[in-house]
């Protein structure tokens, strides 16, 4: 029987898509309506999945999306120009490269082709410098939807000990310092810390973002801690699962991410956020002249 409170991602990214549906059409009747391009190269099956996922929700939310799809012997030249194509493309606001990239293409220099303000995944140096030394730009969407999910659940972070658990760039360091930025204390743990558990069990907010199925068991989690799971795998058995074992930790949490149904669904809302906001720049337009209430 689970106690926990279940952080629905899935309802909550559903009410941001709604907004951003609202704020976008207000945009188009200004004469601007914002633009998303995906690149997907090669045919890793997740990735595809992913690709559809952020195209149909774009689609629904009134963007323009635009998928370039390059087969997997794509050169890193070929690449670099549909970027740079993208890049100076005036109805493009927002860029996102899917990764990972198949192994011979540099993904590092794709990503810096991408211009800061259309980085909608907000992976350029730029846009990580501006996090780190907190200026304005745009955040990189899986920890910017942790955050957004426990802000629209009034659950605070000033003053809280956030232990995240994965040091990726993509999710595990950004969150660190967005958790920084909203005066948590943070601790990093990652594959060569030693005694996970002890970390784990000192966090009034634990994070998992490392790929390995129900790693953090249930007594790993503090009593009335907050559980946030960011691990999407593939179980032994088929099951869909997270980094933590939902079952055991949702007895001892006070409230906790499903997965699926968690942090995934806002990732993509905040996706839809950033290429909303990096068009509205663009054109001129402030949040409050597009109704966006926060
Ligand atoms: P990654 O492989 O880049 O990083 C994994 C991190 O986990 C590394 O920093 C590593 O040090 C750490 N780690 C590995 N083994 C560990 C161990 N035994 N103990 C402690 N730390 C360990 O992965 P990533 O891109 O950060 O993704 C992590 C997970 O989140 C994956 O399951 C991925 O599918 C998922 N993910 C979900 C979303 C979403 O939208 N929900 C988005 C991105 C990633």
């Amino acid at each position: 029987m689970s106690e926990a409170r279940i952080l629905d991602g899935k309802a909550t990214a559903l009410a941001i898509r709604t907004e951003v549906r609202s704020a976008a059409a207000k945009l188009e009747e200004s004469g601007c309506r914002a633009g998303l391009a995906v690149v997907l190269v090669g045919e890793d099956p997740a990735s595809h999945v992913y690709v559809r996922n952020k195209d149909r929700a774009a689609s629904d939310a009134g963007l323009a999306v635009q998928t370039v799809r390059l087969g997997a012997a794509t050169t890193q030249e070929r690449l670099l120009q549909e970027v740079r194509t993208l890049a100076e493309d005036d109805a493009v606001h927002g860029i996102l490269v899917q990764l990972p990239l198949p192994s011979h293409l540099d993904a590092a220099e794709v990503i810096e082709a991408i211009p800061p303000h259309k980085d909608v995944d907000g992976l350029t140096q730029s846009n990580v410098a501006a996090l780190v030394t907190g200026r304005p730009g745009l955040r990189p969407c899986t920890p910017a939807g942790c955050i957004e999910l426990l802000t629209r659940y009034e659950i605070g972070l000033e003053g809280k000990h956030v232990v995240v658990v994965g040091r990726s760039m993509l999710v595990g360091k950004p969150l660190a310092h967005l958790a920084l930025a909203a005066n948590a204390t943070v601790t990093i743990c990652h594959s060569r810390t030693q005694e996970l558990e002890q970390h784990c069990r000192r966090a009034d907010i634990l994070v998992a973002a490392v790929g390995i199925p129900e790693l953090i068991r249930g007594d790993w989690v503090q009593p009335g801690a907050v559980v946030l799971d960011v691990g999407i795998n593939r179980a032994e058995d088929g099951r869909l699962v997270g980094d933590v074992d939902f079952e055991g930790a949702s007895r001892i949490a006070s409230a906790i991410t499903p997965v699926p149904g968690g942090i995934g669904p806002m990732t993509i809302a905040m996706l839809l956020v950033n290429t909303l906001q990096s068009a509205a720049l663009r054109c001129g337009m402030t949040a409050k002249d597009l109704g966006w209430g926060r």
